[in-house]
């Protein structure tokens, strides 16, 4: 059997349903999956079979079953055999999993061995990736290895009929970790139950710091305006939203209007971080997510997280990654006391060691269905599937939240998010992560692939690791890679339409492209159409601030950026303009792009009167935001598509000029933000459809693959997709694989696999 079935229970399941059924044989885990021979009556192999799929356990998930015939040999017992005896190594190391019904149970019952016993968890639940030294997952591997267990646990542990057999982080109050609580110089305050205390200091409004499953969070009473306030100065973070977690689903319809997508979402068992419409006066302190609808919302997912909850007196709690800014999460204790004594009052510790920095996962349900934005714990390190066998690979990943990944014959194991690559703290977590998992997948790449971006750390870092490995170096275009991976996830060979809107990526052309219509295959792509060049004046500069772009858009559609009108609309002085209208000039420090977050960027900036961003795509985000009420169907601004010369390798370019003097129209007319926002999406979404339809006209091809982040935006995925369906197309997109620069590094390895086998 393949799949997830290591470590997640599968092995005392196969040994409860075999014995149910009198059948005779083993099982064991080898590299991939598990092994099972089985020995009896046919009636009861055929029951055995089903059981196998309909009964598997929760946290299982089975790609395949390949069943042969052998030769009875009349053996009797069921057996669960260490993985030497069948000479194999077992390299599964199952992501982590939230606390479990059952375990949730013990947790709160005051009969129960380990009632409030804050790190309690089983074969179905409990810490894996994030305690894991190296393979195979047994216990000394793991953080665990310094907690020998007590003769309770023992038992437990090695009685296959209990669902505590083999689960390696097993752990009782009499021999597991424990928690306390500290002050910022590290010394231990002493209390009846720290938890409690932890409660006092959180209702006093304090700031704690709490140690968790893949790092600290930095925690506040979500219902305080104030110790929200004051939490957002100390980390330096302004404007993004923070998330917040409460008790349960029931605790989560009360803050937001939940669709029943969004709550299973919410419910699984990698717990992520859901963006969910907030409910008006649910009692949540307005700075936790200003100036958009939508809060983050996510449930208990440890059972350190579950006493909280239990506490009647906490109803919502900012759970923030501690660090600052953009630097990877603390982990360790030391670490933690150091990086955050300047925004933590107070410490909840624990003696369990965190080996792998892994942030909470973040995903939202966009045109109806699940999509990750964050791949990070509970995601990591389940593979994604390659729709060919590769030779092993490392594919670096890009530049903004970086992941890279591993491939392995037909898996990519991606890493966890790492964060953006700009400085030697972040390289350094990159480092460290990759050879974590190369150890525990014990894959050593033949080949590397990165962005085609030259000045990328990540592309620098790639060509110094291949040169020292002798290793041949393979670089792919941004918008190719996206494309690629959603082309991969569904096993298109292609040739497809990719539709890459996206913010920002290294073109063929040197250029930053980003609203983009390639016809790509694995191996290779073709530029049909793209929005026309606009400057970035000041380059990164316009990405901050977007009335840059503002700007750079308005002077490109011949629209006079030196009136009054207009300066008044993009917040900026005569002098600032005239700066910038001479930088596009003279061509100095003002790139050319064709990004279609840039283009959302610029027109947020003159609806919103947004002049900078606290964080990337903030202005888009927002500009999304205000239109939530809209309806989908409002006529769109115009874009003119000016059709390129295929034959001649041309493209076509949709060119915003009609659009811009439209929102400029509307604005003055005192329509709505909304609507105009609204209209904005339409317009877009039209532009690239129509030229959808031109590429399918000139080339034949009738399937559409969507990619980039822009996709994270729900209205526009929405849109397009349905359009585009309406049109005839058919149309694909993500399933597992994140639409953004998250996934950019499975489509980088498909490329590179796909170039490296000719295919
Ligand atoms: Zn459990
Ligand atoms: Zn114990
Ligand atoms: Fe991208």
């Amino acid at each position: 059997m393949r799949g997830v079935v290591q470590g997640v229970g599968f092995r005392p399941f196969v040994y409860r349903i075999a014995s149910e059924e009198g059948l005779a044989g083993f099982i064991g885990n080898d590299t991939d999956g598990v092994i099972i021979e089985i020995e009896g009556a046919a009636p009861a192999v055929d029951a055995f079979l089903t059981r196998l799929r309909t009964e598997a356990p929760p946290l299982s998930r089975i790609d395949s079953v390949s069943v042969r015939d052998g030769t009875a040999t009349g053996e009797n017992g069921f057996r669960i055999v260490a993985s030497e005896v069948l000479g194999r190594v077992s390299t599964g190391i199952p992501a982590d999993a939230a606390t479990c019904a059952d375990c949730l149970r013990e947790l709160l019952d005051p009969a129960d061995r380990r009632y409030r016993y804050p790190f309690l968890n089983c074969t179905n639940c409990g810490p894996r990736f994030t305690i894991t030294r190296q393979i195979p997952y047994d216990r000394p591997q793991t953080s665990m290895a310094k907690f020998p267990m007590c003769p309770d646990c023992a038992c437990e542990y090695y009685d296959p009929l209990n669902r505590r057999f083999h689960a390696q982080p097993n752990a009782c109050r009499v021999c597991g970790p424990r928690v306390w609580l500290a002050d910022a110089s590290g010394g231990e305050i002493p209390g009846a139950d720290p938890v409690v205390s932890a409660i006092d200091r959180l209702m006093a409004g304090e700031i704690v710091a709490i140690k968790g499953i893949g790092g600290f969070h930095l925690s506040v009473d979500a219902t305080n305006e104030p110790a929200v306030m004051r939490l957002r100065q100390r980390k330096r973070r302004l404007g993004k939203p923070f998330a917040i977690m409460v008790k349960d689903p029931e605790a989560a319809r009360r803050i937001c209007a939940l669709t029943a997508e969004e709550e299973a979402l919410l419910t699984t068992p990698a717990r992520p971080i859901v963006l969910a419409r907030a409910n008006q006066n649910s009692g949540i302190a307005p700075s936790v997510a200003p100036g958009i609808p939508w809060l983050g919302i996510f449930l208990p997912y440890a059972p350190l997280q579950h006493l909280f909850f239990a506490d009647p007196r906490i109803r919502a709690l900012v759970m923030t990654s501690a660090n600052l800014s953009e630097e990877p999460i603390a982990i360790d204790n030391d670490e933690a006391r150091a990086r955050l004594g300047e925004i933590a009052d107070i410490f909840l510790m624990h003696n369990r060691e965190i080996l792998q920095r892994c942030d909470d996962s973040v995903a939202a349900i966009v045109d109806g269905a699940p999509q990750l934005i964050r791949r990070a714990r509970g995601f990591v390190p389940l593979a994604v599937e390659l729709p060919f066998e590769s030779p092993p690979l490392l594919a670096v990943g890009g530049h903004l939240k970086n992941v890279f990944a591993l491939v392995r014959g037909q898996f990519a194991y991606q890493s966890q998010h790492l964060g953006d690559l700009e400085n030697i703290t972040a390289l350094d977590f990159f480092r460290e992560s990759l050879a974590h998992l190369m150890r525990t997948f014990g894959i050593e790449p033949e080949a590397v692939v990165h962005d085609l971006h030259p000045g990328y750390l990540s592309t620098q870092w790639a060509k110094q690791w291949a040169e020292e490995r002798n290793l041949p170096l393979i670089a792919v275009q941004h918008h190719h890679a996206h494309v690629a991976a959603c082309m991969a996830e569904h096993s298109l060979a292609g040739p497809v339409i990719g539709l890459s809107l996206d913010g920002t990526g290294y073109g063929s052309d040197g250029r930053i492209w980003g609203g983009e219509v390639l016809i790509c295959r694995l191996d290779r792509f073709e530029r049909f159409a793209h929005l026309d060049y606009v400057p970035m004046p000041g380059s990164e500069a316009a990405i901050r601030e977007p009335w840059r772009m503002a700007l750079a858009h308005l002077q490109a559609a011949a629209l006079d950026v030196e009136s009054p009108g207009t300066l008044e609309m993009l917040h900026a002085t005569a002098s600032e303009a005239r700066i910038l209208k001479r930088m596009i000039d003279r061509q100095l420090n003002a790139p050319l792009t064709s990004s279609c977050g840039r283009l959302f960027d610029a027109v947020a900036a003159v609806v919103l009167g947004r002049r900078a961003v606290d964080y990337e795509a903030q202005a888009a985000i927002e500009l999304e935001g205000i239109a939530i009420e809209e309806p989908d169907d409002v006529p769109g601004y115009g874009m003119e598509l000016l059709p390129g010369e295929w034959t001649a390798r041309e493209p076509a370019r949709l060119a915003p000029a009609e659009l811009w003097r439209e929102v400029l129209a509307d604005l003055r007319a005192g329509i709505p933000r909304s609507r105009i926002s609204a209209r904005f999406h339409a317009g877009v979404a039209s532009g690239f459809q129509r030229a959808a339809v031109l590429a399918r006209d000139v080339t034949g091809i009738h399937q559409v693959a969507m990619s980039g982040g822009c996709f994270h935006n729900r209205r526009l995925a929405r849109l397009l997709r349905s359009r585009l369906e309406h049109e005839g197309f058919e149309v694909f997109r993500h399933v597992e694989v994140s639409p953004g620069d998250s996934g950019l590094s499975y489509g980088q390895a498909v490329v590179g696999a796909a170039i490296l086998l000719g295919k």
